[in-house]
């Protein structure tokens, strides 16, 4: 199909599709959408549900110990094999319902980043979500765009656009609108045509939609395509980890189950004990509860406008150390405003007698929408709009007709300057605008250039953002219209000066980076007087700081720019390209950079910063791509807030990690140690399986609930590459492991010396109970229970409370204390294994204490 649109011509192209360049209508492009469905690639068919569910069952060491079960039961204890089966069966539900809603949160996630598109329907422009294209919409394409259908080119202004992702091909292809006469040929020359997916990498176009969703050329291959399957840095260290700690656990097992025989304990019963220990004490749980914890958060944070691309990114936030950010729109409200002009007196123009008028007039790159309101970039929007505050829009579309566009070279963050060329009569008028140096650069006249530079330099002190206009005449145009054939020997008409004021709460957020060890740098493709008038305005840097320029960035080598990097808070008239120096000079000092970006340019500097952030209101398609988080409010607090959320989340996760495996430990030691002690074995299988399902289920979920901690952003970020086990969770688990196992067999020795015959039910309830101790102790690193406020997590209290009767229940009813085989406690022997249980609740709470009274993280 996309052949015949290759051959034919743009009008032929558009009686095909029943459509003109003045689009569908609305009535027209729903229809279409019906028959052709949305614009959407489908890569990946949606698992069934019991699929989830059956791959809970694939684990090994549940299936050993169900056929130990099973063989268990048919030797004799039934009840014990049916028990068993159920209490995997719980833990495979469990386990089912927090992988399906990690994946879920995940898909939910992927929703939300949906791409835009600029559409022509009923003859306005207006932007849509891509999905709903059709063949037949008549679509603007722009630097930055990923092409997100494919096209018939209609008009172009020197696109170049980047197929490698279709092609494989690396340098962009310049496309054209001419016929193709040959009729089979790749895709890579298919130069009239534009493919779904790539990249546009310069210029303007417009383009017939031909193809939508499966039925363009990616769709063809996107079956090919793999999907990502993400872990995490913090899944794979905890996968690696969790295997090493799985051998020495089956090691302990396997001493336990050789000791005991040679005790000469019931082989079967010893077997069934030794592998339900290894199920138990396994932290098998914490990858898909690390995974919860994560998409949880990503959740959150797209509730606070931080749209997270890639699930590693909540976790790596937590650990920024330096925020590198653009000026406009993410430091300032991009509510540009003209405060300022400047017109040479005797500009010679011959076509006008007000020069610097027509030039803002004539020389922009603004679309109207179906009100007539302007819409594009804030630069351009606040020259139009000072140029319609002096005229009327009439007049302003005439004065368009009147000297119509016949070429241009758009805007780019390198040239920083746009030039238009109009045909007067039969010469032709090129206006060229930009930062003030630029131009300066271009201009014959000596005097002009220094009253330029003198002009600029006053205003950008004050803060102004400054477009220079120069224009010439022409009596011919060159053959090839590029920057270096026609930007140059221009005349000065006057320049513009700009005001963006800060965003209202940026000081204060700038000074909460600050306090969290974390180093604010702003990178501007702006002039360093008024870059350094900002960055001074919101905190970031101070009088004596230094700001480093684009060209002095330029002249320095990697090792010397690598001895300056870290003292510079701004840099000025950077190009997108020297940004990609920056991350590596910090990343070589072993910071974690948080890098901003919205142009095609960025997106390198976005890849390899340890977390890209791209735009979502200003961000073009390729920025957004490349990044990890994209800000769907542009501003610099939301990348704050962002980290603070991902700190919170590493925290939390890291709680759980220290109650599951002190919980485990604690199974563990008690298992080992009563022989060796002199005692029998304390717990039966079902006992060991209980603990585990309901202690490592609902509180440990819960604590990804917890809320930050106070001193959150007051601490130094952590190394992202640090153990997991740093900053004492390791000897955490090991003492508290110790100290819950020492409570429960202090409790049998005590009982069995008591000659009480229930104190296998006191040693399980005292474990139980000691773990929901645990859990509420573990909710802050620092802060004492009492003043967190046992409310603060309701879902946690929730939790414990449940389980805590869920254990009552296993005491208490009869039928219960038949499956369970335990006995009623009396009231007397209840209140001691609460009373033991609390021994670690409070050890815990002490040990914050001293940690405080020592002040160590
Ligand atoms: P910021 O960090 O403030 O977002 P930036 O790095 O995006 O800045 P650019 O948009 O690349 O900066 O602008 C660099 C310079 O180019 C500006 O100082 C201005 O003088 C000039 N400039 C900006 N927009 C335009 C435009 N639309 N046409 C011509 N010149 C422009």
């Amino acid at each position: 199909m996309i052949k015949q649109f290759l051959n034919i011509d743009v009008n032929e192209a558009l009686k095909e599709l029943h459509t003109s360049t003045n689009g569908l209508s609305q009535l027209e492009a729903t229809n279409r959408l019906a028959k052709y469905g949305p614009n959407e690639l489908v890569t990946k068919k949606n698992k069934p549900i019991w699929v989830y569910f059956f791959a809970q069952f694939k684990d090994f060491m549940i299936l050993i110990l169900m056929v130990a079960a099973i063989i268990s039961g048919l030797m004799g204890d039934v009840a014990d094999t049916i028990i068993i089966l159920i209490i995997i069966l719980l833990n495979a539900l469990l386990g089912f319902s927090q992988e399906y809603k990690a994946e879920k949160s995940m898909e939910a996630l992927k929703q939300m980043s949906i791409t835009k598109a600029q559409v022509v329907r009923e003859g306005r422009s207006k932007i849509i979500p891509s999905e709903q294209l059709v063949p037949g919409d008549i679509i603007h394409l722009e630097a930055g765009n990923i092409v997100p259908a494919d096209l018939r080119l209609v008009e172009i202004f020197a696109i170049s656009i980047d197929e490698s992702s279709l092609t494989g091909e690396s340098s962009a292809v310049h496309k054209k609108v001419n016929i193709i006469a040959n009729k089979d040929i790749s895709l890579g020359d298919q130069l009239n045509m534009a493919f779904k997916g790539t990249l546009v990498t310069g210029g303007r176009a417009v383009g017939l939609v031909v193809a939508t969703g499966m039925n363009t050329e990616l769709g063809k291959i996107a079956n090919l395509l793999q999907e990502d399957k993400l872990t995490t840095p913090l899944q794979k260290r905890m996968g690696a980890f969790g295997k090493n700690l799985s051998y020495i656990i089956l090691l302990i097992c396997l001493v336990l189950f050789v000791s005991g025989l040679v005790r000469g304990e019931e082989p079967f019963k010893l077997l069934l004990l030794s592998i339900s220990l290894a199920v138990a004490a396994i932290p098998e749980a914490l990858p898909a509860l690390i995974t919860i914890a994560l998409s949880k958060g990503a959740a959150r944070l797209a509730k606070h406008k931080a749209l997270v691309r890639k699930l590693p990114a909540v976790e790596t936030l937590g650990s920024v150390s330096f925020i590198c950010t653009d000026k406009t729109g993410t430091l300032t409200q991009n509510k540009m405003k003209v405060v300022e002009q400047f017109e040479k007196t005797d500009s010679a123009m011959p076509i006008s007698d007000t020069p610097l008028l027509l030039a803002i007039i004539l020389n922009q790159d603004i679309q109207f929408d179906q009100s007539g309101e302007p819409i594009g970039e804030s630069t351009e929007l606040a020259l139009v709009k000072y140029g319609i505050e002096q005229i009327t829009l009439t007049q302003f579309h005439q004065q368009f007709q009147q000297f119509p566009r016949v070429a241009e070279i758009p805007f780019d963050s390198d040239r920083k300057c746009m030039t238009t060329i109009h045909s007067v009569g039969n010469r032709f008028l090129v206006i060229v605008k930009g930062a003030s140096e630029r131009i300066q650069s271009l201009l014959v006249n000596q005097t002009d250039k220094k009253s330029l530079l003198t002009l600029s330099n006053q205003w950008a002190e004050q803060g102004m953002r400054i477009i220079a206009y120069g224009y010439k005449m022409l009596d011919q145009l060159p053959q090839t219209i590029t920057s270096e054939t026609i930007e140059n020997d221009l005349e000065w008409i006057g320049q513009v000066g700009l005001m963006d004021p800060p965003r209202t709460n940026v000081i204060k957020v700038i000074q909460e980076c600050i306090d969290a060890g974390i180093n604010p740098v702003m990178i501007t493709g702006d002039h360093p007087a008024t870059a350094k008038a900002i960055a001074m305005q919101v905190g970031i840097m101070k009088e004596h700081d230094l700001v480093m320029l684009g060209s002095e960035l330029a002249h320095l080598s990697d090792v010397q720019f690598k001895k300056q990097v870290l003292s510079i808070k701004v840099y000025a008239r950077v190009s997108p390209n020297q940004k990609l120096r920056i991350v590596k000079a910090l990343q070589s000092h072993n910071h974690f950079v948080a890098m901003t970006g919205d142009g095609v340019n960025d997106a390198p500097s976005l890849k390899a910063a340890n977390i890209g952030v791209a735009m979502g209101i200003t961000g073009t398609d390729v920025s957004k791509e490349a990044a990890d988080i994209i800000l769907l409010d542009d501003g610099f607090a939301t990348i704050v807030n962002a980290v603070k959320e991902g700190r919170r989340i590493v925290d939390n996760i890291r709680k759980f990690i220290k109650y599951i495996m002190t919980c485990n430990g604690a199974e563990i030691w008690t298992i080992f140690l009563a022989p060796l002690l002199g005692m029998p074995i304390p717990l039966l299988p079902i006992h060991i399986l209980w603990i585990n399902l309901v202690t490592d289920g609902l509180p440990a979920l819960a604590l990804a609930n917890e809320k930050a901690e106070v001193d959150i952003m007051k601490r130094p970020p952590r190394n992202a590459s640090e153990s997991l086990f740093e900053g004492g969770l390791g000897y955490h688990i090991l003492w508290v492991g110790l100290l819950m196992a020492g409570v429960t067999l202090a409790t049998q020795a005590y009982a069995i010396h008591n000659q009480s015959t229930h104190w296998q039910t006191m040693v399980f309830t005292v474990l139980s109970l000691a773990q929901l101790g645990h859990v509420l102790a573990v909710r802050s690193d620092k802060t004492f229970l009492f003043k967190q406020g046992i409310f603060s997590n309701s879902l946690l209290l929730l939790s414990v409370l449940f389980t805590f009767c869920l254990q009552l229940a296993v005491i208490y009813i009869p039928f219960l204390n038949e499956l369970f085989k335990t006995e009623p406690l009396s009231l007397k022997e209840l209140g001691f294994c609460i009373l033991m249980a609390t021994i670690v609740f409070h050890a815990v709470e002490l040990e914050k204490l001293i940690k405080r009274l020592q002040n160590i993280r």
